[in-house]
């Protein structure tokens, strides 16, 4: 099988599995994942499942890409903060959706990889950090829009509060790798509104001082 075919197998897989909104399935049909896939695993660019990147991380699950992007609530007009660039795959796929991209990646060798595929595929509405997302990016909050591809411990309160009044905040919240859930939180008269969403697994969102670039 082509990878073509490969990819309009897993958009058809995405949409059975509740990913409806025809823009995030187009958006994922326009990015080449497999340049954000290891060498090892370029057979598996276009299967649904998560797979190992440099630094011990993880490029993530495309049905998890799709569900987080949908619940964002994508819009040509707004600016979004995510927080773990990783491969910079769900990167692509937001600056299809997005006017501009910020994006904070702890770990320099992964932030430069990303970085090269996303000049690569013309994705000049990016803006790149490397640091603590943690703390959030005060000089260029607030935020219509926040995704979050690690887990957070606990609920990132700094985050929620770069949110605009009506934003809202994708964020797997849980401390052990089977008690993840999904959040959407949402910024109602200067509160917060917490659902929770589906069960899911991701690498931990690590607070503190960047590692050593190897
Ligand atoms: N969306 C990415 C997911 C990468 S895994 C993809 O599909 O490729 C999560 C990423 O979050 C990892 O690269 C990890 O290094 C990064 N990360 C963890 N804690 C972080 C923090 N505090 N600030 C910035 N990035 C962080």
């Amino acid at each position: 099988m082509t990878q073509a075919a490969r990819k309009i197998r897993l958009v058809l897989e995405l949409r059975r599995a509740g990913v409806t909104d025809t823009r995030v399935l187009s958006a994922i049909e326009r990015v080449p994942r497999e340049l954000f896939v290891p060498e090892p695993f370029q057979d598996q660019a276009y299967e649904n499942t998560a797979l190992p990147i440099a630094c011990s991380q993880t490029i993530s699950q495309p049905l998890i890409v799709g569900l987080m992007t949908q619940l964002l609530e994508p819009g040509k007009r707004l600016r979004v903060l995510e927080i773990g660039t990783g491969s910079g795959y769900q990167t692509a796929v937001l600056c299809q959706l997005f006017r501009r991209v910020y994006t904070i990646e702890r770990h320099r060798d992964l932030l430069r990889n990303a970085e090269a595929m996303l000049a690569r595929l013309k994705c000049h509405n990016v803006t790149t950090l490397c640091g603590d997302g943690t703390r959030g990016w005060p000089e260029q909050a607030p935020f219509p829009r926040i995704l979050v591809t690690a887990a957070a411990p606990e609920m990132p309160a700094r985050l929620a509060d770069q949110l605009d009044d009506g934003g809202i905040m994708i964020v797997p919240v849980g401390s052990s790798l089977t008690d993840q859930w999904i959040y959407k939180v949402t910024r109602v008269d200067g509160g917060f509104r917490e659902e929770r969403m589906s069960q899911v697994r991701f690498v931990p969102l690590v607070a503190g001082a960047v590692p050593e670039a190897s």
